[in-house]
């Protein structure tokens, strides 16, 4: 078979030979009787890491996202998110639909959202327009190419918003932290609300986790059980999640090294995209090309698989499969194009 490196997403990674050792060992119960040991130790160690009061284990990220808007909401309320956000672009209106909500949408080209600019929207509340319930963020943020939030930038956001619930999709909050060295539960405290997927630079098989306050999470507890989220034996995931958690956080350095390199290289063969490789911080490879298409096609026919999130948007992105051999067959091909 010719060579392939898969750089579409980091979702789309094996299990490690530890994952599957736990997953074979797990104890398991019914979840619907909190009676997983496995899942509620997945779910204590997550909120002891993020700093928060309570945890629920959840099937995918946009469960988590999907189940924080139902419980910080009310029908016709606004959320205010930058505009290329999952919650906002990737989640198929899933917040319209379950939720009743719109958005109002704030400039994220670079990854963070300005406060004086999410202040306005809360503060046309006084001339008769609807009532913002949540601000919304993103760490990293995917689409400008996996942007880390700098500390100072949350903290200020929070300062500004004041009592008003800040949720944290946190997809890649280990990302942000690996790559600023703030920690994860420092990242998170301006946050309500905060997910994490397992299943995405950790290299877990399925699962997201969603923490915040208890009484938050008593009525997210329901909320997943009403959106069909609530598994049975689910701690067989749950434990390779535990593992995930456990030993592979560290390592997502590699991965940014590795993105860094291709960045580089990138830039170099698509000079006209103008694309800055220093703003590759994290795992994501991320630029416009009025090719968009077409690149992705042609380096698919070499063995380089990547893929566009917007009309003119490639995307490449580093992950547990991808080791530096990949790298140095990648960097070759981008200096032949
Ligand atoms: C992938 C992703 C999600 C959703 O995760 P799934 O597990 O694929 O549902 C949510 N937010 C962000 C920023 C993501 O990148």
């Amino acid at each position: 078979m010719p060579r392939r490196v898969d750089l579409r997403s980091d979702t789309v990674t094996q299990p490690t030979d530890a994952m599957r050792e736990a997953m074979s060992k797990a104890v398991v119960g019914d979840v619907g009787y909190d009676e997983d040991p496995t899942i509620n130790e997945l779910e204590r160690r997550f909120a002891g890491i993020v700093g928060k009061e309570s945890a629920i284990f959840v099937p995918s990220g946009v469960m988590a996202n999907q189940i924080a808007v139902r419980v910080l909401t009310s029908p016709g309320d606004v959320i205010v998110a930058g505009r290329s956000q999952h919650v906002v672009s990737f989640e198929m209106g899933a917040s319209a639909r379950n939720s009743s909500v719109q958005f109002a949408l704030i400039d994220d080209a670079k990854g963070i959202l300005r406060a004086d600019e999410v202040l306005d929207v809360i503060d046309a509340e006084h001339d008769h327009q609807p009532h913002v319930a949540i601000v919304a963020i993103e760490n990293t943020h995917m689409l400008s190419g996996g942007t880390p939030w700098e500390l100072d930038d949350v903290n200020a956001l929070k300062r500004a918003i004041g009592s008003l619930p800040l949720h944290l999709d946190g997809a890649r909050l280990f990302n942000a932290s690996v790559a600023t060295g703030i920690s994860a539960s420092d990242l998170s405290a301006p946050a309500t609300t905060v997910t994490a997927c397992l299943s995405k630079g950790l290299g877990a098989p399925v699962g997201s986790l969603l923490a915040g306050p208890t009484d938050v999470m008593h009525r997210a507890s329901i909320e997943r059980k009403r959106l069909g989220g609530t598994m049975r034996q689910a701690g067989f995931l749950a434990a390779a999640g535990i593992v995930a958690l456990e030993t592979m956080i560290e390592r997502l350095g590699d991965d940014h090294v590795r993105a860094r390199v291709l960045a580089e290289e990138f830039a170099k063969a698509f000079p006209e995209s103008s694309y800055d490789p220093s703003s590759c911080r994290t795992n994501i490879v991320a630029f416009d090309h009025p090719r968009a298409r077409d690149i992705v096609e042609e380096l698919s026919s070499k063995g380089v698989l990547g893929g566009t999130v917007a009309p003119r948007r490639v995307r490449f992105v580093t992950h547990l499969g991808v080791n530096d051999d990949d790298v140095d067959f990648v960097s070759d091909i981008l200096a032949h194009l």
